[in-house]
C-alpha cells in the first residue's frame, strides 16, 4: 500500500485529503501538533484509519522523525496558520509556520529522502492569495504574485522555496495554486462558513444578526471536496509542476450573504447584516478569479460543485448541526 503523509491533517483539507486517500487504498499517516491536540482526538473518532504522528512545522527535528518513522510516498503539506486575519495579528508566527515551515519540511526531505528511484513526492499547499493586487484577470501559473498579507507573503516565500528545492535538488515537488475552496469542514472564521452558520442560526431564532466586513470582496470559491484530488493528481504526474486550481466564476461577498439567505426563504437579508469596521483588513485583495486551465488540460481536473450547491450544502448543513445542538441544549436544561 503507498503511505501518504499529510501535515494539517486537522484541517478542513487535511480531513478531504485523508478520506480520499484512504478510499484509494493509501495507509494515512496524518502530523499532530501539541501534546493532548483536541482536534485530533475529534478527527480520530470519526476516521480511526488515521495514523497520528507527531511534530510540528516549526521544528526540523521533529518534522525529520516523522519522516524517517512513515518513510512516505507521498507528502502534502498543509499545515499553515492559514486565516489571513490572524496573520496581521501574529505576523512572525505565520511567517515561521506557513512560510519557513515549507523550508524545513524539504530540508526533512533531503536528509530522509526515500530511494533515487522512488524519492518522496512533496505537494505545497499555495494560495491565490499569492495575487493580491492582482496584476492580470484571470489568473494564472504565469501571473506575478502581490500578496497583500503576512498571510500572503508566507505562502510567496513557501511557493518560492518549493520551485528552487525542486530546480536545485531535483525533488519532486509541486505547488498546487488553489483558490478559496470551502465546505461543512469550514473554519467558522472564514467568510463562507461565518455566513452560512449565522444564516441557519438566524432562521431557527438562535441569532439576530450577521455582523460583517467588507461585501464587495470578489473571491473565486469552489468545494474543498473537489480541491483535494487535484493535490493527489498533482503528484500521480511523470513530471512535477505547479497548477493554478479554481472554478474559473467570480462572486461577490454580497452575493455569497444573498445566496445564504434565500436558502433559508429571507428574501429582505440586509434587515439582519450589519457593518463592523472591526473586520476591515490594513489590506484587502478585492478580486480573484483563477484560470484552472492547465489543470484540466494536464490532470484531466474539473470542479464538480458550483457556487449555488455549494452554498446549498453548508447552509443545510449547518440548519442540522445548529438544531441538533439546540435540542441537545433544551433537553439538557
Ligand atoms: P485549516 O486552517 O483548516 O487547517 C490548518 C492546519 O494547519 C490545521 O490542521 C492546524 O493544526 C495545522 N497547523 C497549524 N500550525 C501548525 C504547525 N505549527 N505545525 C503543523 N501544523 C500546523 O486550513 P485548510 O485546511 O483550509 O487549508 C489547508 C492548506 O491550504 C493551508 O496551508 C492553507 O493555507 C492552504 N490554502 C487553503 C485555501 C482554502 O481556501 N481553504 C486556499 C489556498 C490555500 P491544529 O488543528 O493542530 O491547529
Ligand atoms: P481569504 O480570501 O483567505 O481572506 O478568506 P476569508 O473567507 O477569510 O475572507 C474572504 C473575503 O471576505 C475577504 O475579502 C474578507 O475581507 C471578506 N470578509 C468580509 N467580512 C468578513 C468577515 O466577517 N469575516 C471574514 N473572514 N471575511 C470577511
Amino acid at each position: 500500500m503507498p503511505k501518504a503523509f499529510i501535515t494539517g491533517i486537522t484541517g478542513q483539507d487535511g480531513q478531504h485529503l485523508a478520506e480520499f486517500l484512504h478510499s484509494k487504498g493509501y495507509d494515512v499517516f496524518g502530523m499532530v501538533k501539541g501534546q493532548n491536540n483536541p482536534r485530533m482526538s475529534a478527527l480520530l473518532e470519526e476516521m480511526p484509519f488515521i495514523e497520528p504522528v507527531s511534530g510540528d512545522l516549526a521544528d526540523l527535528p521533529s518534522l525529520v522523525a516523522a519522516l524517517e518513522f512513515v518513510q512516505p510516498d507521498e507528502i502534502y503539506n498543509l499545515g499553515a496558520i492559514s486565516f489571513v486575519a490572524l496573520s496581521f495579528t501574529q505576523p512572525e508566527l505565520t511567517a515561521n509556520v506557513t512560510g519557513t515551515g515549507v523550508l524545513r519540511m524539504l530540508e526533512a526531505i533531503r536528509m530522509v529522502g526515500g530511494t533515487e528511484n522512488n524519492p518522496m513526492r512533496f505537494y505545497q499547499a499555495s494560495s491565490s492569495e499569492m495575487f493580491g493586487k492582482v496584476r492580470e484577470t484571470p489568473q494564472t501559473e504565469q501571473t506575478p504574485f502581490h500578496p497583500r498579507s503576512p498571510y500572503g507573503c508566507a505562502k510567496v516565500f513557501g511557493h518560492d522555496i518549493t520551485v528552487n528545492y525542486r530546480e536545485s535538488y531535483g525533488l519532486y515537488a509541486c505547488s498546487g495554486i488553489l483558490f478559496n475552496h470551502e465546505g461543512p469542514r469550514r473554519g467558522l472564521e472564514f467568510v463562507t462558513r461565518k455566513v452560512t452558520n449565522a444564516v441557519a442560526r438566524i432562521s431557527l431564532g438562535l441569532q439576530h444578526e450577521l455582523v460583517m466586513g467588507t461585501l464587495d470582496a470578489k473571491r473565486d470559491w469552489g468545494y474543498a471536496g473537489d480541491y483535494v484530488k487535484a493535490m493527489w493528481m498533482m503528484l500521480q504526474q511523470d513530471e512535477p509542476s505547479d497548477f493554478v486550481i479554481a472554478t474559473g466564476e467570480t462572486h461577490s461577498v454580497r452575493d455569497l450573504v444573498v445566496r445564504a439567505f434565500s436558502e433559508v426563504g429571507i428574501d429582505d437579508w440586509e434587515r439582519y447584516v450589519r457593518y463592523d469596521p472591526k473586520f476591515m483588513r490594513p489590506a484587502e485583495v478585492d478580486l480573484l478569479i483563477g484560470d484552472p486551465t492547465k489543470a484540466r488540460e494536464q490532470l484531466g481536473w474539473e470542479p464538480e460543485v458550483d457556487f449555488p450547491t455549494l452554498i446549498s450544502m453548508m447552509v443545510q448543513h449547518d440548519l442540522a448541526l445548529e438544531s441538533a445542538k439546540a435540542e441537545r441544549a433544551r433537553r439538557e436544561a
